[in-house]
């Protein structure tokens, strides 16, 4: 078969970005793709094009990977799946719960590829659960002459914590190998109406009470959160009493005025890790479809002074914002990640898609956490300085120097990359 470039989106999943490529590739075999890369000058992967930057784009040639055959290999020996980089998490999910295993985590939604996830960083919550890429033990990658490499952590040690969570500047990957554990049950229980001090006062605890915790805010009611707790069923210990919040009585969404049904179930229902760790469901649009999304990363242990720094400037934040969620993960290796070697918080926003309402915003927001080091989310809307980003970032230059020697002459970095990492 060949490619069919109109198979390929023209747009982020958001409508936000339109791709400024000069050709688009929808390889549906690897020799294919990799004779693409090798006769093109300029390169960028696209995944399910859900990040809200240009980090896909490029002014050459940007290749889709949704269309490559699907690999869905389990070694239930060895407790790995092998995977397509275009899979998305919903199928695999599926996949590894008819066969008795597990992800770690995801992230909240299940439309996305694994190989865009872990690009970035993409992350779920729970201060025991490192981000997405962290489970990633092998992948195999087109590199700039069209040759395909395989990279794991075994044989390439400590730079292959440079080489999953690299923005698709080293390459295509065409497969990642993942480390799976067996299947579990998740119940989910939301609680409403929690105060302020209380989240402040017990913010790691609350953070800890479930396997996976989100805590969400629309700014507007700064005495009132609601917590949407995530317990595995074989450990739950939880009551009905969760630090003064209210049980929620009908299945609620994330977002404000969207319907409960487009959210996994709730109310204390056991249920597969796949139909509960997410929150958005994979037959349904996630969160509301209309909107642009920034997060930021900081010490978990800032958590509550991060939290006031960000309420005093709620009265800017609350009119263009569609939810807020604050989650926590645990701190990786890996070189370039926004959870590199620190516990964190991740702040996010949902605002409404109005990029000149939202600009100064985001840049009073990136004020309010600038003194926690605040490490913005590679796949989301930020301002955050190049210089900047060198001094969050301590193994920044390690990074830079195995993209030299991966890529030499550039081919896969584009004008976000060559900004941002200054090569
Ligand atoms: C509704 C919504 C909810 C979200 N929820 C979360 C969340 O819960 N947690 C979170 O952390 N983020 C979240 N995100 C952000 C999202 O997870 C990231 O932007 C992620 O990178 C998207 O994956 P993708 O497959 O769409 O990648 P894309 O946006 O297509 O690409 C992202 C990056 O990955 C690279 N890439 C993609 N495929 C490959 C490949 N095969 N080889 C090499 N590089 C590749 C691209 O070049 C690009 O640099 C959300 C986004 C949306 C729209």
């Amino acid at each position: 078969m060949t490619t069919d470039p109109t198979t390929v989106e023209r747009t982020n999943w958001a409508g936000n970005v339109t791709f400024s490529a000069a050709r688009f590739h929808g390889p549906t075999s690897v020799p294919e793709l990799q004779r693409i890369v090798a006769g093109a000058r300029a390169v960028r992967t696209l995944g399910s094009g859900h990040s809200f930057n240009r980090i896909a784009d490029t002014a050459g040639d940007l290749v889709s990977v949704s269309g490559l055959p699907t690999v869905l290999e389990l070694d239930s020996a060895a407790g790995q799946v092998k995977v397509s980089a275009g899979t998305r998490y919903g199928e695999l999910g599926r996949f590894l719960q008819r066969q008795g295993f597990a992800l770690h985590n995801t992230g909240s939604l299940p439309h996305i590829s694994v190989a865009g996830a872990s690009a970035t960083g993409t992350h779920g919550s729970g201060v025991g659960n490192g981000n997405l890429a962290t489970i990633v033990s092998a992948i195999e990658i087109v590199g700039p002459g069209g040759d395909l490499v395989s990279l794991s952590r075994r044989a390439d040690g400590e730079p292959f914590n440079g080489m999953v969570l690299a923005l698709g500047a080293l390459g295509v990957m065409t497969s990642l190998t993942l480390e799976v554990v067996p299947t579990f049950d998740i119940r989910q229980d939301v609680f409403e109406e929690l105060n302020a001090t209380t989240l402040d006062e017990h913010f790691q605890e609350i953070m800890a009470s479930g396997y996976s915790v989100s805590v969400f805010t629309d700014w507007t009611t700064p005495g009132r959160y609601q917590v949407w707790r995530k317990s595995r069923v074989d450990a739950f210990t939880g009551t009905d009493d969760f630090f003064g919040g209210i049980p929620a009585a009908v299945d609620v969404n994330p977002v404000p005025g969207m319907p409960g049904e487009n959210a996994t179930a709730q109310l204390g229902v056991p249920g597969p890790w796949n139909e509960r760790l997410p929150h958005f469901r994979l037959e349904f649009t996630p969160s509301s479809g209309d909107e642009l999304q920034a997060e930021y990363l900081l010490p978990l242990a800032q958590a509550a002074a991060a939290r006031q720094a960000l309420e005093e400037i709620s009265s800017l934040i609350a009119p263009v914002l569609m939810i807020s969620e604050f989650r926590a993960i645990a701190g990786d290796d890996l070189w370039i990640s926004p959870s590199h070697r620190q516990d964190s918080v991740a702040f996010h926003f949902t605002f409404r898609p109005d990029p000149v309402a939202l600009a100064p915003v985001t840049a009073a927001i990136e004020a309010a956490l600038a003194p926690f080091g605040a490490r913005p989310h590679w796949g989301k809307v930020f301002a955050t300085a190049p210089e900047v980003l060198d001094t969050l970032y301590p193994r920044m230059d390690d990074f830079r120097g195995l993209l030299r020697t991966y890529d030499p002459a550039g081919k896969f970095r584009n004008e976000l990359v060559e900004r941002l990492i200054r090569v």
